[in-house]
């Protein structure tokens, strides 16, 4: 069988390399045509001497001029890099996300900048794997039109994503009554309010049950990470905000659940790895055998589920309300919350003030109904200008 070609957007993240280990256990199935990085060049050189891509792209420009040297003094003893092809910034990101030769691009950058690299993918009628969440958070309607119209296919890698696709295989014709999109919580579950206010970055990094990049860990503290996810779960699976219900389920061993129209529910569990979404993503409708951990019910003994307080973590009543709003509201909801964690992570505003502005750049923003994507990406340039000017 000829080998799938792969494209992956964030090839050093978190989920970058964890599809990078999917396809260094399946040789004979995939191979990687094209990388693309922000600034680990570094950990780019090692991943390109491994799986050999066509062509890379670098975004930050400093990283690519380094980048550019290193090619120059090493691509007469080096073969990898003699016939490599280097891209620069926004724009590289697009180059490889269009080429017409790739069967699956991995989209697992992290923020909106994922969005029109994507959109030029779809628009080649390639199956996008979607970690990037932001990109359906900020342009939902926009990209999955597009998918439709150009029929590619979405597949998510997101667990409780790829979990509920899961569930609604060979169910197209039923009705799904209610989405169980679990929740760990966070490092900070069943902490009181008081405690957060001066909470450290170090102390919101640290996540209980996955290991994973800055952005989503800190997203994850503030429960923001279950509220993009309720907004990508409209997107990927048309159901309405009333019926996408948080289960913080502290374990993450069922990774969510769909309730049906008779009352049955089905749900996907795993131990939580991530490789399994992402080779999930890779090898659908296909599943292919693993050796990753088994799932041992009898040491786990108990699963818990409650109801997430959003009174203690505001961020995901802020998409609750992003969603009900629809237009532009969750565009806005996303840069907002995307400048915000950067200063979090700079130390430069408190865990409260994340949700004090978002809900202040929601409520000030020019609200668009049924916005384009220009309008959408005005709307992202408007948010962050917003916030930085009262930040400053
Ligand atoms: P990460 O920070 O570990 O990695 C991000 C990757 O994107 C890196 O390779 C980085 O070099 C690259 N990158 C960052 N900014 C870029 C830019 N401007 N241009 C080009 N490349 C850029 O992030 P992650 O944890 O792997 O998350 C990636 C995405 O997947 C996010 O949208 C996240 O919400 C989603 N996701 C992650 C997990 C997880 O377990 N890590 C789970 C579900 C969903
Ligand atoms: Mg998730």
């Amino acid at each position: 069988m000829k080998k799938k070609n792969i494209s992956i957007l964030g090839s050093t993240g978190s989920i970058g390399s964890q599809t990078l280990d999917v396809i260094r256990r399946n040789p004979n199935d995939y191979q990687v045509e094209g990388l693309t990085v922000n600034k680990s060049i570094e950990k780019l050189l090692e991943q390109i001497n491994e799986f050999k891509p066509k062509s890379v792209a670098i975004f930050d420009d400093t990283a690519y001029q380094d980048f550019l040297d290193i090619v120059k003094t090493n691509q007469s003893t080096n073969p990898n890099l003699s016939q490599l092809e280097v891209y620069k910034g926004h724009e590289g990101l697009i180059k490889i996300a269009s080429s017409k030769t790739i069967d699956i691009l991995v989209t697992a950058v992290v923020g909106m900048i994922g969005l029109l690299p994507t959109v030029e993918a779809i628009k080649n009628s390639t199956t996008i794997a979607l970690a990037n969440k932001e990109t359906l958070v900020t342009a939902g309607k926009i990209v999955m039109d597009l998918a439709r119209q150009y029929k590619a296919k979405i597949l998510p890698v997101d667990s409780e994503h790829s979990a509920i696709f899961q569930c609604l295989n060979g169910e197209d014709s039923n009705k799904i009554d209610k989405i169980l999109l679990t929740a760990s919580g966070g490092p900070f579950r069943g902490r009181p309010k008081e405690d957060l206010i001066k909470v450290s970055k170090s102390a919101a990094l640290k996540h209980p049950n996955w290991s994973m990049g800055q952005k989503i860990s800190i997203d994850s503290s503030t429960l923001m990470n279950k509220g993009l996810e309720v907004i990508e779960a409209k997107w990927l699976f048309d159901v309405e905000p009333e019926d996408i219900v948080v289960h913080v389920h502290p374990e993450s061993i069922v990774h969510s659940m769909v309730q049906f129209e008779d009352s049955s529910v089905i749900a996907q569990l795993g131990c939580p790895d991530m490789r399994v979404p992402i080779q999930y993503a890779l090898t659908y409708p296909k599943r292919i055998d693993s050796n990753f951990e088994r799932l041992d019910l009898f040491k786990i003994a108990s699963l818990n589920f409650e109801k997430p307080n959003l009174d203690t973590f505001p961020c995901l009543a802020l998409a609750y309300r992003a969603l009900k709003e629809g237009g532009s509201t969750a565009t806005v909801l996303n840069a907002a919350n995307e400048v915000l964690v950067e200063k979090f992570l700079a130390d430069k505003i408190g865990f409260y003030d994340i949700p004090k502005y978002i809900e202040q750049a929601m409520d000030e923003h020019s609200f668009i109904d049924r916005p384009t994507l220009d309008d959408i990406l005005a709307t992202d340039a408007w948010t962050r200008d917003y916030i930085e000017s009262i930040l400053g």
